[in-house]
């Protein structure tokens, strides 16, 4: 009885993937029976934005995001901001994103990567839309791409600030996170949130459990990542929406909470950044 009780929302999850065409139905039929009442999904590119929209008309629980990914930077133009604008205004968008740095698999030169990032803080901040993060390095020991967006999001949130803008509360979300307490906190400080997906639940997941049992609990959200990321004990396989009460069991272990009350606050710290 206590399963009806708990609520979750995935706050970043592909469906719109090939990967889901041929049981994405049961797919989200696990979600909801596992206690998913929102998916945020985000898109890569021009056409996943688009597929994500579609989804999001045809399924009541699932949301969009819209955004160019670091990887995809080059595609980067004036047509593209038109287009993306354009897609944000459908009701079913509550966010701009994937959008961020990659310097992990360098597919972009810097240069692009950082325009892309830059236009579409702008975009957000013009059409009142959080962002999603994505932030990936190669150099563990002092995370390059990280520090970048920690630098960029702080002038971003300057101008929001001049503004007088209300994303100034509501920022977006480092999805996926994977820095230190200190990076976190200078994070949370700015008024993000910090995205907590499977490697949580894995054994090696040091930097992460000390994140996840110290920062602020108001700042955490629950992550799938899927198809990527899967959580213990299905790693290795496709992950699904369903699979994020796996991250949220280990966050409430982690926290000496209960998964419930842990469940019903990261479902509202992403209702209070997504708004919906
Ligand atoms: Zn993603």
């Amino acid at each position: 009885l206590i399963r009806d009780f708990i609520v979750l929302a995935d706050t970043h999850c592909h469906l719109d993937f090939e990967i889901f065409d041929l049981d994405r139905t049961t797919v989200l039929q696990r979600a909801a029976e596992a206690g998913v009442i929102r998916v945020l999904n985000p898109g890569i590119d021009l056409p996943t934005s688009q597929a994500a929209i579609g989804l999001a008309t045809k399924w009541p629980i699932v949301f969009a995001a819209v955004g160019i990914h670091p990887n995809e930077a080059s595609t980067w133009d004036d047509s593209a901001l038109k287009e993306l604008r354009k897609y944000a205004s459908s009701n079913k968008v509550v966010a701009i994103g994937e959008i961020g740095l990659d310097y992990y698999w360098d597919r972009t030169p810097l240069e692009l990567q950082h325009r892309a990032f830059k236009a579409q803080l702008g975009l957000a901040a013009e059409v009142n839309l959080p962002v999603v993060i994505h932030i990936r390095d190669k150099d563990q020991a002092n995370k390059p791409a990280l520090k970048d967006v920690l630098r960029i999001v702080n002038d971003w949130k300057d101008d929001l600030s001049k503004k007088n803008s209300e994303l100034e509360d509501r920022p977006g979300v480092l999805h996926s996170f994977s820095g230190n307490v200190q990076d976190a906190n200078e994070a949370i400080a700015m008024g993000f949130r910090i995205g907590i997906t499977g490697p949580v639940t894995f054994k090696n997941a040091e930097l992460l459990t000390t994140i996840v049992s110290t920062v602020s609990a108001d700042a955490l959200l629950t992550e799938t990542d899927a198809p990527f990321l899967t959580p213990h004990p299905y790693r290795g396989k496709r992950n699904e929406p369903g699979y994020v009460r796996y991250v949220a069991e280990q966050i409430a272990d982690l926290r000496g909470e209960s998964v419930e009350r842990i469940s019903e606050m990261t479902t509202a710290n992403a209702e209070g950044l997504f708004l919906w």
